[in-house]
């Protein structure tokens, strides 16, 4: 039996109806148009997944369920208690879905940990018991999977890995504390680092009005000296939060994902060299450290795996 997944974003809902071994089968999206409220956003989302059903000629009722990945934090009872990109406090989005869904079971969770569960099933840790993941953009999002399951912790808010304290007093975070990962490593963060060896006067191919994570990873791999130094650097701080997470969880598998990784080889290699030097000894070698695999395709597959 096949389920339906939901990756809800602030921009765009893209659904997919998805095997039970996490492949994709049909793949639709449509607007979120949050400014409409959550009663709008829920009419979409059953929209999405009913047409999903159409054109793959199933019915709702023998689908194994409907997940949802939220850009937000979630609790047990299926409340969005916070979506910034929504605007919603409070949301009870699994009561709402579930009274329009009746045919079939509804299930939600945070977009990060959703991830988290599609590259642990299907994905970089696929086969694997435990995972844990970042992925790098404009933020730095986690997950953790332990035995398979995401793990929620007491809060049911665990696996906030981007606001690891990893530099002390370091650069403010969005979040409001210091030396946060995010703050070092995320977009801004890289930005700043290039950006402040310009005003310092480094020689670089860089300038400063097109400062990206993408312009600092080509001119790395062309063998900008400023460019190495902000790669390394970011690659710094990410190597140890995996460490730390190795000493502490010793999962399977670390993967990395998100817009940043796309550097590929050029990021993780001195990720993993700086995981490898802040590991305790005789753990480093019990963890792949490996690029997530899934994309994009991660929320709507994991959000699936909510339900099968
Ligand atoms: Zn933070």
């Amino acid at each position: 039996m096949a389920a339906i997944g939901i990756d809800l974003g602030g921009t765009d809902i893209k659904g997919a109806i998805v095997s039970g071994d996490g492949q994709i089968l049909l793949q639709k999206k449509t607007a979120t148009h949050p400014e409409e409220g959550a009663e709008g956003v829920v009419d979409r989302i059953v929209e999405l997944a009913e047409s999903l059903c159409i054109t793959h000629g199933t019915q709702m009722g023998d689908t194994l369920g409907v997940g949802v990945g939220v850009p937000g934090v979630t609790r047990q009872d299926g409340t969005v208690v916070i979506a910034p990109n929504l605007d919603w406090h409070y949301v009870p989005l699994k009561q709402m879905l579930a009274d329009r869904l009746e045919q079939t079971a509804v299930e939600l969770d945070n977009d990060a940990n959703v991830a988290a569960l599609a590259e642990a099933r299907a994905g970089a840790g696929e086969g694997c018991q435990s995972l844990a993941l970042l992925t790098l953009g404009t933020g730095i999002g986690g997950g953790i999977i332990i035995d398979g399951r995401v793990h929620h912790g007491s809060s049911y808010s665990a696996g906030e890995i981007g606001h690891m304290v990893v530099l002390p007093d370091g650069p403010i975070c969005g979040c409001g504390k210091a030396g946060c990962l995010e703050a070092i490593s995320a977009t801004r963060g890289m930005v700043d680092f290039a950006q402040a060896g310009l005003d310092n006067g480094r020689e670089s191919t860089l300038s400063g009005t097109d400062l990206t994570p993408k312009a600092i990873c080509d001119a790395a791999s062309e063998g900008d000296i400023l460019g190495r130094a902000t790669v390394d650097h970011v690659a710094k701080y990410i190597g140890i939060a995996v460490a730390n997470l190795i000493n502490i969880l010793s999962p399977n598998v670390v993967a990395i994902g998100g817009g940043i990784s796309a550097a590929g080889n050029l990021m993780l290699d001195p990720i993993v060299a700086s995981a490898e030097a802040n590991t305790l000894e005789g753990m480093f070698e019990h963890t792949r450290i490996e690029l997530a695999c899934l994309g994009n395709d991660a929320g709507s597959i994991g959000a699936a795996y909510l339900v099968i």
